[in-house]
């Protein structure tokens, strides 16, 4: 019996790894094909369970209630419907007796009644809460030997101990599992976001913006521009109203150029009041239309920074098209200038060479 009780353990436990390794690549694979994949590898586990049984005397029992109570509680109503139905499709093929009933208390009751808890809970749970669950569920389970086995109460109160370990306890330590992989999943998550990205205004840093940028200039379809964006007399502002509002203003700015953000305009912070963004156009005129537009808004906005103070800021823009074989920061250099001499020229300016 331990050893059939390990083998539904290694079955789960292997389900467990390929679900964490595509989950591990999941940004990398279409979305219905991550669910396809999602569908077939949880179904596949709950039916090898089926040919693994745990024999308990005459009775026989396996664990599928393990991965179908992770299924509730940790994916989408719809792919957990959908495996539902698979498995017990599968199940009513293969026959025996009694087979109605134990698909209805085995899988589809104590699976509803997870999916239930966690869609009214909004998947807001904790370990206690999961506990009681899935004691729930399992008693689900394992109601129809109750009612329908000679002596099933016998066999209940003789299977109570080695269920409750075999089934609850391995669900209890499947959950933290996953628990513990989510939130190393998000930690990972915020370390990129944070490597790539300008803390202050969520812009992307500099050296990510290169690499992307390096990239797709690369494609000779298209016209590339880059343009370097300073503020006016920030230094002032910051004397006058205080680093906290000059913050504010920064972190406005940027959210004004993410709006404008597409697979065709990246921005980016430079460092302290300076943006840098990158545009690809089909003809030049379209370019310095974009930044005249960006340029008018930041010119246009009222930027609150206290309760009833508004303020208007001005930038001044330097902007410079990419020229046949020439390397980024050649460009980056020709647009710094084209920005000094918008600053040179009384600022609030919009300087281009093409
Ligand atoms: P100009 O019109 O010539 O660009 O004048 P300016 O005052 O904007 O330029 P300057 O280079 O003299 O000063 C830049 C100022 O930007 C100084 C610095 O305090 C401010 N600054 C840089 N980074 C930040 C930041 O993260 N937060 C705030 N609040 N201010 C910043
Ligand atoms: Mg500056
Ligand atoms: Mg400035």
């Amino acid at each position: 019996m331990g050893q059939s009780i390990f083998s539904n353990l290694g079955v789960i436990l292997l389900g467990h790894f390929a679900m964490s390794v595509l989950m591990n690549h999941r940004e990398k694979i279409p979305k219905n094909i991550l669910f396809f994949c999602i569908v077939v590898l949880f179904s596949s586990v709950i039916i090898l369970l089926f040919y693994l049984p745990v024999q308990f005397g005459e009775f026989t029992f396996d664990l599928r209630l393990v991965p179908l109570f992770m299924l509730a509680i940790f994916q989408c109503w719809e792919k957990t419907l959908i495996i539902l139905l698979i498995v017990s499709v599968w199940r009513f093929l293969m026959g025996g007796e009694n087979v109605f009933f134990g698909v209805l208390f085995g899988m589809v009751l104590p699976t509803l009644v997870a999916l239930v808890f966690d869609i009214i809970n909004k998947g807001k749970r904790n370990i206690y809460q999961i506990i009681i669950l899935i004691t729930i569920c399992w008693m689900i389970s394992d109601f129809p030997i109750v009612l329908f086995v000679p002596n099933g109460k016998e066999i209940f109160q003789q299977l109570f101990l080695i269920k409750y370990i075999s089934v609850v306890l391995p669900s209890i330590i499947y959950y933290a599992l996953v628990l513990h992989e989510r939130k190393r999943e998000s930690l990972r998550q915020q370390l990129l976001f944070l490597a790539s990205h300008d803390p202050l205004t969520k812009l992307l840093n500099k050296n990510h913006f290169i690499d992307i940028v390096e990239e797709k200039i690369k494609n000779p379809y298209y016209n590339h521009f880059i343009a370097m964006i300073d503020i006016d007399y920030f230094k002032k502002f910051n004397d006058k109203y205080g680093h906290l509002a000059g913050d504010q203003i920064l972190i406005s700015i940027a959210s004004i150029l993410k709006k404008y953000e597409s697979d065709d305009l990246i921005a980016s912070r430079y460092g302290g009041e300076e943006f840098i963004i990158y545009l690809r156009t089909l003809n030049s005129d379209q370019a310095i239309d974009t930044f005249q537009k960006l340029q008018n808004e930041i010119r246009n906005t009222s930027f609150q920074i206290e309760s009833n103070l508004d303020v208007s800021i001005t930038v001044s823009i330097g902007l410079a098209k990419i020229k046949k074989g020439e390397i980024l920061h050649e460009t980056i250099k020709v647009a710094d200038q084209n920005l000094y001499e918008a600053k040179e020229k009384g600022r609030d300016q919009l300087i281009v060479v093409c």
